[in-house]
């Protein structure tokens, strides 16, 4: 067993957070000075990432650099996006019951780790600030090319889609988004069909969305390939809550063609908590 203090933290690499919890992000290195040689074979092949949660308990400092690049976006300055992927909160195979770990690691690795370069290729080249939230870039894409648009929606889409996920999710969601729910949709039950129906219907590969219109009530539509309900080219267009992928690279390994039984499966692993944060953020 490795002990804490063999560790050298070498920088925090990406801040974030959301309402109560801060993400720190470390790359670590290990130091073992008894062992030349098994150091040198560590330090090769466990430089990692950690990502460690705390609470608003955490020093001033950390604190600050949290809080030193936030800004009102349009998705609310808790749920700002950057243009770098954020770890995975849980292992490939703990949505096992809704999600194969080789989808998920293909998805994660392949799929959206090629959106997020190709928008970082696509932001340099079009001379796009990396340092601001990409909602600013997404509520002006029309302004921008069809790669920015695609890489852009298929980064910010997949950040949401991961931490809308959990392995301990399903159920309802609770407080101020059910009884929203509820008013909008009737129940939630009604809510879960017609936005399973959204999912099913969306033809080709695409997305199905609860989403707030400009009058800050719950919507469900859909949006095909890559775009979403924040791009001003969108059909439907507000703040996205929770987004689901129907491409078929999101479920093809287990489900094949049946697209119906990965949406009826993917409601048990539905991250309630993020949700419902998230929702009361942006209302
Ligand atoms: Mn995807």
């Amino acid at each position: 067993m490795f002990l804490w203090n063999s560790f050298l933290l070498s920088g925090i690499s990406r801040t974030c957070n959301f309402n109560e919890q801060y993400f720190l992000t470390f790359e670590i290195s290990v130091v073992m000075k008894s062992n030349p040689t098994r150091r040198a074979f560590i330090v090769d092949s466990t430089k990692t990432v950690l990502a460690v949660t705390v609470g608003l308990s955490a020093s001033e400092s950390l604190l600050a650099s949290c809080g030193s690049s936030k800004k009102v976006a349009a998705s609310g300055a808790a749920f700002d996006t950057g243009f770098t992927q954020e770890p995975l909160a849980y292992a490939y195979n703990s949505l096992d019951k809704a999600i194969d770990a080789t989808t998920m690691e293909i998805h994660y690795t392949k799929h959206a780790a090629g959106y997020a370069n190709n928008l970082r290729d696509a932001a340099k080249a079009e001379g796009v600030d990396i340092s601001k939230p990409l909602e600013d870039v997404l509520t002006k894409i029309s302004k921008y090319s069809v790669k920015m648009r695609n890489n852009g929606g298929g980064h910010y889409n997949h950040e949401l889609f991961w931490k809308s996920l959990s392995p301990t999710g399903g159920g309802k969601p609770e407080g101020k988004l059910s009884a929203a729910i509820e008013s909008s949709f009737n129940s939630f039950d009604s809510f879960k069909t017609q936005f399973s129906d959204a999912g099913k219907n969306r033809f080709g590969s695409g997305w199905a969305w609860l989403f707030l219109d400009g009058d800050k009530k719950l919507r469900i539509g859909s949006t095909p390939n890559q775009d979403n309900p924040l791009m001003d080219t969108s059909e439907i267009k507000g703040l996205p809550v929770l987004g689901l992928d129907v491409w078929e690279h999101a479920y093809y390994l287990r489900y094949q063609n049946k697209r119906a039984d990965y949406i009826n499966a993917w409601w048990n692993v539905v991250n309630w908590n993020y949700i419902q944060n998230r929702y009361e953020s942006l209302i």
